[in-house]
């Protein structure tokens, strides 16, 4: 069976992430989805809520599943025997830190490839930090993010 990761930090999950667990569901026979719980990031959302959303958000992809991982992702992604690390490329700024991170992770372990995704154009700009931002200011998200998501910002910044 060919299985592949799909690791970040969900903070919360966009439907940039969405597309890109689409396509990787296509190319897969399973698909993780692996929330960071070790995130230098200070996420606003806890590690439950983040899979929750997650959770939510795939309950109609047969092959996705969603779970959370501490430490190093390259002994995760072998844990779980998987193949291939997914990450998403949306504009040049991504290159240069996923470049550098899918090198060390290859020389942590060569035998897991890292391979990126391009989403559909109208998400190349779309984060979960510029999300968390505009519902920070009351703007509305509900065209970018899961009504779960959307809901739950609502209620974090007292819509
Ligand atoms: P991390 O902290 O690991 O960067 P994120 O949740 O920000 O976690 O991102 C996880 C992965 O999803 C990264 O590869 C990122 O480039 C990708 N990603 C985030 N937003 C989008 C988007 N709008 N379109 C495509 N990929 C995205």
């Amino acid at each position: 069976m060919k299985i592949g990761v799909y690791p970040g930090t969900f903070d919360p999950i966009t439907f940039g992430h969405l597309d890109i667990i689409v396509r990787s569901g296509k190319l897969f026979d399973k698909v993780i989805i692996a929330v960071a719980e070790d995130n230098t990031k200070n996420p606003i959302f806890n590690i439950e809520e983040r899979k929750q959303f997650i959770e939510h958000s795939i309950s109609d992809l047969k092959n996705v599943e969603v779970s959370s991982f501490k430490g190093l992702l390259v002994n995760y992604v072998s844990e779980k025997n998987a193949l291939s690390i997914i990450r998403g490329l949306r504009v040049l700024s991504d290159f240069e830190d996923e470049f550098k991170m899918a090198l060390m992770n290859r020389s942590l372990n060569d035998e897991i490839v890292t391979m990126f995704l391009m989403p559909h154009e109208k998400y190349t700009h779309l984060s979960s930090s510029i999300i968390r931002e505009v519902a920070r200011l009351q703007g509305d998200v509900s065209t970018l993010v899961p009504k779960i998501v959307r809901e739950a910002l609502e209620t974090k910044f007292n819509k």
